[in-house]
């Protein structure tokens, strides 16, 4: 069953005297229940295909359905409705708000969606100690250590139970050893059924995924199974 499918997906970026082709005829699917990493050089689209897979930007051309339905011509509004009940997003600078302490950070998706402060209660407890951050409840963001806040990151970006999260470069900013911690909870979140779609620059990050999409000049050039992970399973 296919999560999200593109066909001859573009962008186009114009400002006054400049039009960029970020994304230049991408053909992309993905079933639910994969992990595939997107990787390429520096201003290949890796963001731009990311945050239009994750409906904060909006293609100039192409086509684009999420769970079946074509969402192409989406409103900001209609986009905004799917993003909240379905999606879940990690940074690489973490984008944790410094002035809400750890808890609060996490809650946050919650109270978009209006649940009620006993449920949400209890989903914040639960993903804080998936993610191994419960002791740093009351914590502010600058109080932890970076595996730290990316763990609050992750667990703020899963307490709604979305279809998909979107990562971009999530290890970008932390040492290795808290770098794979971070790519093995992504992969328990993924072997739990919640699709995964991650930029990175890290070979060894995308060795994590069951597939590797190469982007070249805004397109797709190869794609590689990861024979490894396919093995395993
Ligand atoms: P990557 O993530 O692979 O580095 P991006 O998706 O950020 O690539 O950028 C793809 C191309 O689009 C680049 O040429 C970049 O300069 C251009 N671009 C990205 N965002 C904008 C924007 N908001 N306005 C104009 N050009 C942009
Ligand atoms: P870092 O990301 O900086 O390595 P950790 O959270 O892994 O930080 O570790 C900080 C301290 O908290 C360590 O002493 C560790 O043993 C402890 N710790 C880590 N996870 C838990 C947990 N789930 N419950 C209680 N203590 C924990």
């Amino acid at each position: 069953e296919l999560l999200i499918e593109t066909k001859q997906l573009q962008k186009k970026y114009v400002t006054d005297t400049v039009e960029t082709t970020a994304l230049a005829g991408v053909d992309l699917r993905i079933a639910k229940g994969e992990f595939v990493a997107i990787m390429g050089p520096s201003g290949c689209g890796k963001s731009t295909l990311l945050n239009i897979l994750g409906l904060l930007d909006s293609p100039s051309g192409g086509m684009f359905k999420f769970q079946g339905e074509d969402i192409t011509h989406a409103s900001e509004r209609q986009r905004a409705k799917i993003r909240k009940h379905n999606l879940g997003f990690v940074f690489q600078s973490f984008n944790l708000i410094d002035e809400l302490t750890v808890e609060e950070n996490i809650a946050l998706p919650l109270a978009y969606l209006g649940v009620s402060k006993a449920e949400t209660e209890k989903r914040v407890t639960e993903a804080m100690e998936r993610m191994g951050i419960a002791h740093r409840r009351n914590h502010f963001p600058q109080q932890l250590s970076g595996g730290q806040q990316q763990r609050a990151a992750i667990a703020r970006a899963t307490v709604s139970s979305p279809s998909l999260i979107l990562a971009d470069e999530p290890t970008g900013n932390l040492d290795s050893v808290h770098g794979r911690e971070v790519m093995a909870l992504l992969t328990e979140l993924n072997e739990a059924g919640t699709t995964v779609v991650m930029v990175t620059h890290s070979p060894s990050d995308a060795e994590y995924a069951h597939r590797i999409v190469n982007l070249f000049d805004g397109q797709i050039v190869t794609e590689n199974l990861n024979v490894r992970k396919h093995a395993a399973e």
